[in-house]
């Protein structure tokens, strides 16, 4: 038996690099495993090269994103085969669904492992670097993906340095999903559905503030359905909300992603009721066609989902609003399509996410006939696109001429001195520091902008 080596031997700091493909929840994910590694000796690396460990983090919800973390392994292919030494390891949704075939499928990956083991990184790494000796054809290859059970799962505590946290952090509240939406692959690679204690929340957004994070976003794959706190009336998502925005020191607060079936009138009234609480509701739709809806298993209306919109826009008229649509799930006619173009046009999203259907291996939807073709799937889609692009147009176009405030996050990328940040309906926007002698000493302030144009996706504004 190979034993590993102790977490924090003393030796040459042995480096980590990752990259990470798909949802909010893997980039949170890729957060813990820096932290557990960190823990036992790993420093990060931006370089593959320099690298003892590559792990690439995986999602399985989009076929795209399965490819290209597949085709991510193979870049690395290379390297591992000058330095055999160099530990490969998948991790994520696809390493969760698919285990020991994904260590025939790529034979020079090391580990393979799911979600649930992030805590157990450390020693899944120390056994594998342990046969650093043994010729390659020999070595040990491991993929662990058990899923711990509701009544044993601990969430992993996040552990914010100063100096290391950005303006914005991601609190997760939940792992894992009770519904069973047809096309969708979360409930069997995350599990079922845990509520963290609030308790640990609340700690955890206050090292989080402590450490120089001045907004959360509070994550989950259907945070409405949250149920770690046993309040009178069941709706322990709306207290948890109540008790995060009043966290001192926290300038703004979001939450990710919600459910329809899920969403109730206190939740929407929170956005007029809690002061940190900022003026944007992603919530996905999928269909604008309640036939459809009905066939991805989602267990509201169109009607019912227009209803919800009411309620929010009745608390804030100005909100900014998000959603996620797919055209071409099985079954969808014209009839249907043109439901959910109806619904864009009358709700006026801020901004949309939409992608043509595609069969996900596991899913109950994989089992209904595939009988949109690809060429009509992409017809839709490019007319869901194009009429989005009009609304989205005039949604930022009302933002100009505004003072808006906006939370400082840091330098714009290619902005010639410029600054970036969000308005509270979640807009980017490329700041001009009219003058400003210092502008980096405003990341992580709010501070009033005035909006000046509207680009395709984002904002420009004017330090006021
Ligand atoms: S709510 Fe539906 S779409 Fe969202 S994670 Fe759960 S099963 Fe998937």
């Amino acid at each position: 038996m190979l034993s590993p080596p102790s977490p924090g031997s003393p030796g040459p700091p042995r480096r980590v690099f990752i990259e990470s493909f798909g949802c909010q929840m893997n980039d949170y994910d890729v957060a813990r495993m820096r932290e557990v590694l960190r823990r036992s000796g790993y420093e990060d690396t931006q370089e593959p090269e320099e690298a003892d460990l590559i792990i690439i983090n995986t999602c399985s919800i989009r076929e795209k994103a399965e490819h290209k973390a597949i085709s991510a392994a193979g870049r690395f292919k290379a390297l591992k085969e000058r330095r055999p030494e160099l530990l490969l390891a998948v991790g994520g949704c696809v390493a969760q669904q698919e285990g020991e075939a994904l260590l025939r499928r790529i034979p020079f990956v090391d580990l393979v492992f799911g979600p649930d083991q992030i805590a157990r990184l450390p020693q899944h790494v120390g056994l594998l670097s342990g046969q650093r000796q043994v010729p390659a054809r020999l070595r040990l290859r491991v993929a662990r993906t058990e899923v711990i059970d509701v009544e044993d799962y601990e969430f992993l505590d996040a552990d914010p340095r100063p100096g290391d946290v950005r303006v914005t952090a991601l609190v997760t509240i939940q792992k894992g999903c009770d519904n069973e939406c047809a096309y969708c692959i979360v409930p069997t690679t995350r599990g079922r559905e845990v509520s963290r204690p609030p308790e640990q929340v609340l700690a955890e957004v206050e090292r989080f503030v402590a450490a120089g994070a001045r907004e959360v976003t509070l994550i989950g794959q259907n945070v409405n359905a949250y149920h770690g706190i046993g309040t009178p009336d069941g709706d322990d998502f709306a207290e948890l909300l109540r008790r995060v925005d009043a966290v001192p020191g926290l300038l703004r607060l979001r939450f990710t992603t919600s459910h329809p079936q899920f969403f109730t009138r206190k939740v929407a009234a929170a956005f007029a009721e809690l002061p940190r609480l900022c003026p944007w509701l992603h919530l996905p739709v999928q269909s604008g066609s309640s036939r459809v809806l009905q066939r991805m298993r989602r267990n509201y209306t169109r009607e019912q989902y227009l209803e919800q919109i009411a309620w929010v826009r009745q608390a804030c008229p100005d909100i900014s609003l998000s959603t996620d649509i797919i055209v071409g799930y099985p079954g969808e006619t014209e009839r249907d399509f043109q439901d959910t173009l109806s619904l864009l046009s009358e709700i006026r999203y801020d901004f949309i996410y939409s992608f043509a259907y595609s069969p996900r291996p596991g899913t109950p939807a994989q089992h209904l006939p595939d009988d949109v073709p690809p060429a009509e799937k992409s017809r839709r889609l490019q007319a869901v696109q194009a009429l989005q692009k009009e609304i989205t147009s005039e949604r930022l176009g009302r933002m100009v001429g505004r003072t808006e405030p906006v939370l400082i996050e840091g330098m714009a990328r290619m902005g010639n001195g410029q600054l970036c940040g969000r308005t509270g309906g979640n807009h980017m926007v490329n700041i001009d520091p009219a003058g400003h002698t210092d502008p980096r000493a405003l990341i992580g302030q709010l501070v009033p902008v005035t909006i000046t144009a509207a680009r395709t996706h984002t904002l420009a504004g004017t330090l006021s």
